[in-house]
């Protein structure tokens, strides 16, 4: 039994003591993804959801929090810019896994060329802004980051504050290895654009494939300044990575 400090209410949402993330990353950071998942998912630590790109690795994720609970929140987030074939594979890995409460976000009135001349407000127009309105009346959401993806998710804790509220990263420590392997042992389908070379795979006009050798997001903004699409906070700051 998990012993937390007491939470404050606040706008609706609950915001956890610090002390109770730290006992939450030391009590599961022994313990297997699918057991910090249940409990998320079992309503301690509020209301939950689950947000997912159905991008490259996003199966896993998904499958682990499906033979949990179908119902379980997710919250899908359609820019409108994805490729017809994530939308494809994202209603087919829904039906194969189960799942029932999906929830396609998506935004207001966006310049169609907008990631041409300021892609920082495409993302925060297609990305940001409508997450944060589809989490009003969650306390925390989950998402599928992993600390081998980046340089910036190196110490990517399981669990961390954001922005008011409880963001839990059940699989921060699994390696390329390890997602590889639980996409076999499940015979887990992959996005189809992974065979035509895409390994991070996110809005079409800003994705590109990579060569042999290069990093698997090299083929994010190919090309630009920017790397970061702006919708995560880490450890509490506003810090604009990829998805
Ligand atoms: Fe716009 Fe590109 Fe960001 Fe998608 S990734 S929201 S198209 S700038």
């Amino acid at each position: 039994m998990l012993h937390l400090a007491p939470d404050t209410p606040a706008g609706g949402t609950r915001v956890l003591h610090p002390r109770s993330i730290e006992v939450l990353n030391a009590h599961f950071a022994i313990r297997p993804a699918e057991e910090l998942l249940d409990y998320a998912l079992s309503g301690a630590l509020g209301r939950i959801a689950l947000v997912s790109s159905f991008g490259a690795e996003s199966a896993v994720l998904l499958h682990l929090a499906a033979r949990l609970d179908a119902a379980t929140p997710v919250l899908f987030l359609d820019t409108e810019m994805l490729f017809p074939e994530t939308l494809a594979y994202q209603r087919a890995l829904a039906t194969r896994l189960g799942l029932t409460n999906i929830h396609h976000i998506r935004p207001g009135p966006v310049a169609a060329d907008l990631h041409r001349t300021d892609p920082d407000a495409c993302c925060a127009a297609r990305k940001s802004a409508p997450l944060e309105q589809a989490l009003v009346g969650f306390d925390g959401w989950i998402t599928g980051r992993k600390r081998f993806q980046s340089g910036t998710r190196a110490t990517l804790p399981l669990v961390e504050p954001d922005a008011g509220r409880i963001k839990l990263n059940p699989l921060a420590h699994w390696q390329r290895d390890r997602i590889a392997d639980y996409f076999d042992t499940h015979a887990l389908p992959r996005h189809p654009l992974i065979a035509r070379g895409y390994a991070s795979i996110g809005c079409a006009p800003c994705t590109t494939t990579v060569n042999p050798g290069e990093d698997p997001r090299a083929g994010r903004w190919r090309g630009q300044a920017k790397t970061e699409c702006g919708i995560h906070f880490v450890h509490g700051r506003a810090e604009r990575t990829k998805t």
